[in-house]
């Protein structure tokens, strides 16, 4: 059994995710948490790029900081400490073809060294975040196609979709002010990105109906765990 939350930040993802765990864990069933991005060490690299840059020169491995001779040849030279001109930029920001890749490359070892393995010997894998918060991020938000990005992830997933997907749902307005912890680079995008992005993650339930379960997760904590308790009695039940 395989069952994937999704929101914009916030919502009460991890909270609900940790109550999953604990009820399947009572009913005697091998449970794997996990969350997208991030969920292997390869995952945690990603991860780190995605949402807080690249990292700047000065923070960069000190043996990268050369620049090319004039005219080329295989010898770089140091730069030393000043900023000549020469230095190797770092970019200013991920493009967004980058950054769907990197989702995509993120979710196919996630795949690959935690969730199909985890399938494989019967246990229910819960994942914070999966493909839908890159169609819903990266093409709900910005510029690419929900197709792209789809067919993408698929690619990196073998095609492997989660029997269920909660879709925790709350006005972002509501959903922000709850967030405690200081910004992430993803986070900082903007009223606007959080409202659009609500409307892409409602978008694709109303288009994937089965799969789906749309939560008002601006009730009480206990209230959003008893929509998703009732539901996952009848999932494990048939
Ligand atoms: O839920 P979590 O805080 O781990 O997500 C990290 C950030 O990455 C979030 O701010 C979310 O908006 C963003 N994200 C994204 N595309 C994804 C997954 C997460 O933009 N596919
Ligand atoms: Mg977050």
């Amino acid at each position: 059994l395989f069952i994937s939350f999704e929101g914009v930040d916030g919502v009460g993802k991890t909270t609900q995710v940790e109550r999953l765990r604990a009820a399947l864990e009572a009913a005697g069933r091998e449970v794997v948490v996990t969350r997208e991005p991030g969920g292997t060490p390869l995952g945690q690299a990603i991860r780190s790029l995605l949402l807080h840059g690249v990292p700047s020169e000065e923070t960069a491995d000190p043996s990268a900081r050369m620049s090319a001779p004039a005219g080329g040849g295989c010898r770089r030279q140091p730069t030393g400490g000043g900023s000549a001109a020469g230095d190797i930029a770092a970019p200013a920001d991920i493009a967004p073809r980058a950054e769907a890749l990197l989702f995509a490359a993120d979710r196919a070892q996630h795949v690959a060294e935690v969730i199909r393995p985890a399938l494989d010997r019967g246990a229910v894998v819960i994942t914070d975040r999966y493909l839908d918060s890159s169609l819903a991020y990266q093409a709900g938000g910005r510029e690419l196609t929900a197709a792209e990005i789809r067919e993408l992830s698929m690619w990196g997933t073998n095609g492997l979709l989660p029997d269920r997907t909660y879709l925790l749902d709350m006005d972002p307005a509501l959903s922000h002010s709850r967030l405690t912890h200081d910004e992430d680079r993803m986070e900082s995008a903007g009223d606007d990105f959080q409202r659009r992005t609500r409307e892409a993650f409602l978008a694709l339930a109303a288009a994937e109906p089965d799969r789906f379960r749309v939560i008002d997760a601006s009730q009480p904590i206990d209230a959003v765990w008893t929509c998703i308790e009732r539901d996952v009695e009848a999932l494990a039940a048939g």
